[in-house]
């Protein structure tokens, strides 16, 4: 029996019902599971129904690259540490791309002068094609720098604004050339221009602005996804993109606003980022290191604690041991609470996954404006591997790449500990103008182990 496109357009709106519920619950840690569920549940009813689409002449290729991809991404999703989620989002956002170009690629030479494609179709598949391109490389490119692969500070040549113009202007010619006279020679260098085209924009961008640019390209996903839709002629997947393309693009704005960044900096490539870079260490600067018994013994005598959460406190899974932390002060009578910066770890929302998986009540979460204002009047604050998201060069020196992105005041608590295992620098490679504070002092060591040693110690122990 053949389902009637009337089934299908129903069952897509469900799905999509569920998706939209999705990303509404995981706005707060305390809906997030529900949301992930419901977006789970849209997915699975999306592809369970589109299998029984009339237009799926032979299910064995369908059903040989979902078990495929279904083995790739379990093992992957079971393997890959929490520290590496973000290249693995980036790795994804890259396949999202191809996909989009090999659609277009795929129907183009299955339709080519057949007559087929109107000029809407054509100008469909270029839309989708450089989207897909530019998400593809760029995609790439990120995941090189969180990798680690390659240097995280921007990479430019002079004039390169100027050659990003043209070299875009270029591709919309051959675009429009493409849309009215429809050579596939056109449509191969306009695609071949924009995977150049996304490597040319995300290289020049420094480290610290990396989490912009991992939502900028979620973003960009969505819009080739999208973009596909349009040339299979599937609402589904049209709306899908559209949200993943939307909510991505209002992050971008969110974390932008956040770093007090320029959107269009971002979009452009590093606009304005070829300012000379500070930070190098001077090494004339002397830091403090503190023992755990003097950190333990501020700790239990202090009246309000604030601990600041980063990337050093994923890498040492330290979450569970910073909870026991907390109880044990908590226990003593001491005021604690959580500062979380937007962009602290290495995605959007890192910290509350992993304050949320120790079970840390979430009323004792602040996000950076609602607890700023608090540091002045803290007794003990305490960084657990946090570095850039705490350096106040962001605001007060000028040649630091840091600069004009908000940070957690830390440095106006009486006493500051930083929990760190080295004097090497956070992901923007500068030096923490912090560590030279005359109320800072360095605990070196592994974060879970400080962790620990301090909870023994309070324990008297
Ligand atoms: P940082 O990367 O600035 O600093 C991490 C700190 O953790 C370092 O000082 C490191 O020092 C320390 N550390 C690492 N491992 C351990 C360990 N096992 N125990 C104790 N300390 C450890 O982190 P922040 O969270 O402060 O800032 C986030 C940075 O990441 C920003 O620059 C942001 O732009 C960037 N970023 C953020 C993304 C996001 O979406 N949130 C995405 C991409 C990049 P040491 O090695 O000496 O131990």
């Amino acid at each position: 029996m053949e389902l009637s496109p009337d089934f299908f357009a129903f069952t897509y709106l469900i799905a999509t019902v569920f998706f939209i519920y999705g990303l509404k619950a995981l706005s707060s840690p305390k809906t997030a599971l529900k949301g992930n569920f419901s977006s789970m549940l849209g997915m699975a009813l999306a592809v369970g129904v589109t299998l029984f689409h009339p237009e799926i002449k032979s299910l064995i290729g369908v059903i040989a690259g979902l078990v495929g991809g279904a083995v790739v991404g379990v093992a992957l999703a079971l393997k890959i540490s929490m520290t590496a989620m973000p290249q693995l989002v980036a790795v994804l956002h890259s396949f999202v791309g191809l996909s989009a170009v090999l659609v277009a690629l795929g129907t183009l030479l299955s339709r080519e002068g057949s007559g087929e494609i109107g000029t809407v179709g054509l100008i469909e598949l270029a839309v989708g094609s450089v989207i897909g391109a530019i998400t593809f490389t760029g995609s790439l490119i990120a995941f090189g720098k969180l990798q680690e692969f390659l240097k995280s500070a921007p990479l430019s040549f002079s004039g390169q604004h100027v050659f990003n113009l043209v070299w875009t202007l270029v591709m919309v010619a051959l675009g429009i050339q493409f849309a009215i006279y429809p050579q596939f020679i056109a449509f191969a260098i306009m695609t071949g221009m924009a995977l150049v085209l996304g490597v040319l924009l995300v290289l020049p961008i420094g480290g610290a602005d990396m989490p912009v640019v991992v939502s900028m390209l979620n973003s960009y996903s969505g819009w080739a996804a999208c973009a596909t839709g349009f040339i299979l002629g599937n609402p589904l997947l049209i709306t899908t993109g559209a949200l993943v393309g939307s909510s991505g693009a209002i992050l971008s704005y969110i974390m932008c606003k956040a770093m007090n960044r320029s959107i269009l900096n971002v979009i452009f490539g590093g606009l304005g980022s070829e300012q000379e870079t500070s930070g190098a260490q001077t090494g004339t600067q002397k830091v403090k290191s503190a023992s755990v018994e003097d950190v333990a013994f501020l700790l239990e005598n202090s009246s309000r604690v604030i601990i600041v959460p980063g990337y050093g406190l994923a890498v040492a899974q330290a979450q569970h041991s910073v909870k026991e932390l907390y109880q044990v002060l908590t226990e003593k009578g001491v005021q604690v609470k959580f500062a979380i910066h937007p962009i602290a770890g290495r995605m959007p929302g890192h910290m509350n996954v992993l304050l949320a998986e120790s079970d840390i009540p979430y009323d004792c979460v602040f996000e950076m404006e609602e607890v700023n204002g608090e540091f002045s009047t803290t007794d003990v604050a305490l960084v657990i591997g946090a570095n850039d998201v705490v350096n106040p060069a962001a605001k007060s020196d000028k040649t630091s790449p840091l600069y004009g992105m908000p940070i957690l005041d830390v440095y106006k608590a009486k006493h500051i500990f930083v929990s760190k295992r080295s004097m090497k620098a956070g992901y923007s490679g500068v030096d923490n103008a912090l560590f030279y504070y005359p109320n800072c002092s360095l605990v070196f060591g592994d974060a879970k182990a400080t962790c620990q040693a301090l909870i023994g110690a309070v324990k008297g122990e």
